[in-house]
């Protein structure tokens, strides 16, 4: 399969890992949009949001929990973050391997663009 992000998890191509674990591997994203940006991404191959089924339910709270984590590790989770998954074209997705966008250091607007 040429997915990008299972590359990454098989070691193919090295991204820059910040928390790994049997399950879920984070690293920091390569244009980040924040001054710490970083992708959490299970390591199972799942495609789309819309592909989520009954037994990825405990795995993709654990995406969540990996976040949260992340976030009081990093110094950020008072002032607060950012979290965003996105889903198909529209929704802006453009690797097609799910995956959560964990942003802080900076304060964000809403709606997003
Ligand atoms: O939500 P979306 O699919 O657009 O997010 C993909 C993310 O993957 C982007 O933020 C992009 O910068 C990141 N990326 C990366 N390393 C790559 C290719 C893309 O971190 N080699």
């Amino acid at each position: 399969m040429d997915c990008l992000f299972c590359k990454m998890v098989d070691r193919e191509i090295e991204p820059d890992i910040v928390y790994e674990d049997e399950q879920v591997l984070a690293f920091n994203d390569i244009d980040p949009k924040a001054p710490t940006h970083i992708l959490i991404v299970p390591k199972k191959h799942i495609a789309t949001l819309n592909d989520i089924e009954e037994v990825d339910l405990a795995l993709i709270g654990r995406l969540q929990f990996t976040a949260a984590k992340l976030a009081k590790q990093l110094g950020f989770a008072d002032n607060g973050y950012r979290v965003v998954m996105n889903c198909n074209e529209d929704g802006g997705q453009s690797v097609y391997h799910i995956h959560m966008h964990l942003m802080g250091g900076r304060h964000f607007t809403w709606p997003a663009g």
